[in-house]
């Protein structure tokens, strides 16, 4: 079960595309609602979640310029064959998370509410009306720190997000590995704009356990 998870809410998909103005200046209002600032023990975790992820995405960095054989399979398997283009594509996707360029801010809208939604499973989401911003959801706190599914793979998830890491037109994000296995051989464009298929690969170089 825990591949089929959603870690993210893709409520990016659908920004601007069919949304009217109307919709997305409610949608902005109700955002802006849920901008709870982490407070005591959920900003420690938030912090540090957000740290590791940049460690991690540092130490992925070091991993593909590395280049070595595991770190090339490992890379097929996520996203495709490892062309110096498309090595190169996801570098700077990650480098990005290093430097969080652009990033808005972190939030943690604890309540439920009709923007988020959250659905048991997820942990952490980006919104059309606030695409730097991450919002965690209450379920984020219950995973583990670092590793598969943890909190810092999640934040790197999200980070990912917020630096343009996105599906483009009716794409839909891929969560579970049987997809992300398909989605690297067969869309290997789509594969460099999932941000679960980037997680996955620092998970699979760094902690294992895919
Ligand atoms: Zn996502």
């Amino acid at each position: 079960m825990i591949n089929q998870k959603i870690t993210c809410r893709a409520l990016l998909m659908v920004a601007g595309l069919t949304l009217t103005t109307n919709l997305i200046t409610t949608a902005v209002a109700g955002v802006n609602d849920h901008k709870i600032a982490c407070a005591g023990v959920e900003k420690a975790l938030v912090d540090a979640a957000m740290e590791q992820a940049r460690k991690d995405a540092t130490a992925t960095i070091a991993k593909l310029d590395a280049g070595d054989a595991t770190t090339l399979q490992k890379f097929s398997r996520w996203l495709g064959s490892p062309t110096p283009t498309a090595i190169a594509s996801a570098r700077a996707h990650y480098e990005r998370v290093v430097t969080f360029s652009g990033f808005g801010g972190v939030w943690c809208p604890v309540a439920n509410s009709p923007e988020f939604g959250w659905n048991a499973g997820d942990f952490a989401g980006v919104h059309p009306a606030a695409p730097r911003d991450i919002f965690f959801a209450p379920q984020f706190f219950e995973v583990g720190a670092t590793g598969l599914d943890s909190q810092a793979s999640t934040a790197m998830h999200e980070a990912l997000h917020t630096v343009g890491v996105l599906p483009q037109g009716t794409e839909q994000e891929v969560y579970a590995v049987p997809a992300l296995e398909a989605l690297a051989k067969q869309n290997q464009a789509a594969a460099l704009r999932n941000a679960q298929s980037l997680e996955y690969l620092t998970t699979d170089l760094l902690y294992g356990g895919l």
